[in-house]
């Protein structure tokens, strides 16, 4: 059993408990401790034959035997009892994923934002870990908390990029997470989308606006012309905040029809799409994006972790932008 399986398995088990509001706490230590596992990758077999589970970082007693009986059998009673107790759709057959395929994230952000590290530091984190590209999508101005980028700000940004794309092997490119207002419409003008090379438009404020009013905000914004991906589709964050509701197969299948792929954001506090909307939105006809929507060099590790969704939804490598080559990728954002 290597780390990564067991942080997926991990992963998996902290996001069904925070649907359970008694166990909100337990689901946070089993994101925690599958973070840790995906970010050091420690020798499970030798730490559990040592019986030294418990050694690594956020890992108790209880989390220590579902380690144990993962290196030994393969599998989780408790994990497998949480999706039969759930409901889950077993799906994981119909997908290939396989994290050694994934070739970059299309969504994170810097100190230009909300980001907690440079883009240097983010850049360097995204070439340690392989990948062949790295999408900068630091917000918009309307969310202004985090001091969005306008216009000025981008070609500002955009000079430091090409400064940092020298001292790099990883891809940049220059993008943003443009906020969808509550008519629709983008957080910046369409001329300065045009020449970002990706376009993540989110939902972000105001997600309990009735649903036919957020079905046509959602539309609309599934139907902009510079618009690459839908970014955390419903803005939900699993035991704390309901996302929105809107009529997903509409706006999935208008997705679809304008090849605007819908994101999987493997933030555990998110998990947005779940695997179950995942799925519908892969049966609309719908290619994807899997983010870690890092906001510093650590949080790239959940990719790994949450990987496992894409998975249970059912989604072949295929239908994902991530696991394209650059120039592929470039092809499909180029729109
Ligand atoms: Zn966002
Ligand atoms: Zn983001």
């Amino acid at each position: 059993m290597d780390a990564i399986t067991a942080a997926q398995t991990l992963s998996e088990i902290g996001y069904l408990l925070r649907q359970q509001e008694k166990e909100r706490f337990r689901a946070k230590a089993f994101s925690a401790a599958a973070w840790t596992l995906a970010l050091e990758r420690p020798d499970l077999e030798a730490l559990a034959s040592a019986g030294q589970l418990t050694s690594i970082d956020g890992v108790g007693e209880g989390i220590a035997r579902v380690l144990k009986e993962l290196v030994e059998t393969g599998q989780s009673r408790y994990l497998n009892r949480l999706r039969e107790e759930m409901q889950q759709p077993a799906r994981a057959d119909e997908s290939n994923l396989d994290l050694v395929d994934y070739r970059g994230d299309v969504h994170s952000h810097t100190g230009w934002s909300d980001g907690r590290a440079t883009m240097q530091q983010m850049a360097e984190a995204a070439q340690a870990l392989g990948y062949d590209y790295l999408g900068v999508t630091d917000h918009s101005p309307r969310i202004t908390v985090v001091h969005g980028l306008d216009a000025e700000k981008l070609v500002a940004q955009s000079r430091e990029m090409s400064e940092v794309q020298r001292n790099v092997d990883v891809k940049l490119l220059q993008g943003i997470e443009v906020d969808i207002l509550e008519d629709g419409s983008l957080d910046l003008p369409d001329a300065v989308l045009e020449i970002l090379d990706v376009v993540i438009a989110s939902p972000h404020v105001k997600l309990r606006q009735e649903p036919a009013a957020m079905t046509q905000r959602m539309l609309r914004a599934a139907a902009h012309p510079h618009v690459d991906v839908i970014g955390h589709p419903t803005g939900r964050r699993p035991g704390a905040r309901e996302g929105a509701t809107y009529d997903f197969e509409a706006v999935f299948k208008e997705a679809a029809r304008n090849h605007v792929a819908v994101e999987i954001d493997c933030d555990p506090a998110r998990m947005d799409l779940s695997p179950e909307m995942a799925r519908l939105a892969l049966e609309c006809g719908c290619n994807f994006t899997v983010d870690a929507d890092a906001h510093a060099p650590a949080e790239f590790a959940y990719v790994p972790m949450a990987l496992w969704m894409a998975r249970r939804a059912g989604i072949p490598k295929e239908r994902i932008l991530n696991f394209l080559p650059l120039d592929e990728l470039t092809m499909a954002l180029e729109k």
